[in-house]
């Protein structure tokens, strides 16, 4: 067993990440980039498991579970809480990394989503890149090196994940205890994003949520319906995303009550917290909704690979009559135009238009075909 047995597709990259684990090729600063579902964070923090356990990455001492778990006492994860990483939060890591790493102790820093640094906090990393204390390890990652600025993407050595296949996503979710036919499913609807293939495997509700975005092009028939279709779609993906935030919101604003109180002085502390989990809110609502949109574009692409006669693989092959009714329905040209529809919806969201406003704009072009 191994720390690297997460990652899937990735032979390459697997084989130079365990040279370095090694010390061939070692360096201090790393740049994991990839397409959204290839796995970037998973292999950043299998990298990082590696580099602390005595044994190179078992997979199965104290370091790794607690690696694993993110309890390592040498391992801080940062996750932009809100749309981007604040200076503060940057310079508070790397503070404690440095402090951390006294002695030549391993201390790894993983940064998740480094695209969504600020400009300052991307100049906090960089000072702790260029002048890093001995054994702290920065591995950060991001889609691609162009969404970094290119001081600290020139400090680092690239690792380039590629999007598994389909197979290759569908045998993961077997080694993980999946039965095999519903991890072959997810695995193709997931159109190789790993976690959401695991979603999709394990969570009755993201399943839930994928069904009623492939509703949407049967409810269009009037003007009336397409609006409410919309709605519906948007309240799904807010319910989704609100419930994962809240629980944690709530254990946050206890624990920072349990530490501070409710005394003089504190209420900017509570506004900073309750900033903090907005962000993260809307955060999580929008990518939550973008799966869906993610999900009904693939259904359109597929009425245009029926229509067209191609071999290409169907995302929504358990839904090939669906399909065919859909295919005859409408001319390519007609399809070609939906996805176009849907694609502009999700640049919309990504630019701040008000999701609801996109998403009743989006059913409206789909229904007009
Ligand atoms: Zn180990």
């Amino acid at each position: 067993m191994s720390v690297f047995d997460r990652l899937t597709g990735q032979g390459a990259v697997v084989s130079s990440l365990e040279a370095a684990v090694r010390g061939e090729g070692m360096t201090h600063a790393w740049l994991f980039t990839g397409p959204p579902g290839s796995g970037r964070s998973i292999a950043a923090r299998a990298f990082a498991a590696a580099l602390l356990c005595p044994d190179g990455g078992c997979g199965e001492c104290a370091s790794c579970h607690q690696a694993d778990a993110t309890t390592h006492p040498n391992l801080v994860v940062v996750q932009p809480a809100g749309l981007s990483i604040s200076v503060d939060e940057a310079r508070r890591v790397v503070r404690t990394a440095a402090l951390a790493a006294t002695g030549g102790r391993t201390h790894v820093v993983v940064v998740e989503d480094a695209d969504r640094l600020t400009e300052q906090a991307a100049n906090a990393w960089l000072k702790a890149i260029e002048e890093p204390e001995p054994g702290c390890v920065f591995l950060l990652c991001a889609p691609s090196p162009e969404d970094l600025p290119p001081t600290v993407r020139s400090r680092c050595r690239l690792v380039t994940l590629r999007l598994p296949t389909a197979d290759d996503v569908a045998d993961l979710l077997r080694r993980s205890g999946v039965p095999s036919d519903l991890a072959a499913w997810a695995a193709a609807a997931a159109q190789g994003h790993v976690g959401r293939a695991r979603a999709l495997a394990t969570d009755e509700e993201a399943r839930a949520q994928r069904e009623q975005a492939l509703r949407i092009p049967a409810r269009l028939a009037t003007v009336g319906e397409a609006l409410h279709a919309a709605a519906d779609l948007v309240g799904l993906a807010e319910g989704e995303a609100d419930r994962r935030t809240k629980e944690v919101a709530a254990a946050e604003t206890e624990a920072l009550s349990d530490a501070v109180g409710k005394g003089r002085g504190t209420a900017g502390l509570y506004s900073d917290l309750a900033k903090k989990q907005r962000s993260r809110e809307t955060r999580a609502r929008r990518d939550s909704l973008d799966r869906a949109l993610v999900d009904l574009a693939a259904w359109y692409r597929d009425v245009l690979t029926v229509q067209l006669g191609a071999r290409t693989p169907l995302v929504n092959a358990d839904q090939s009559d669906a399909l065919r009714i859909a295919a005859d329905d409408a001319a390519p040209e007609s399809t070609m135009r939906r996805i176009e529809a849907v694609l502009a919806c999700r640049e919309a969201i990504a630019a701040n238009v008000t999701p609801l406003l996109a998403v009743e704009r989006l059913t409206l072009a789909l229904r007009a075909g």
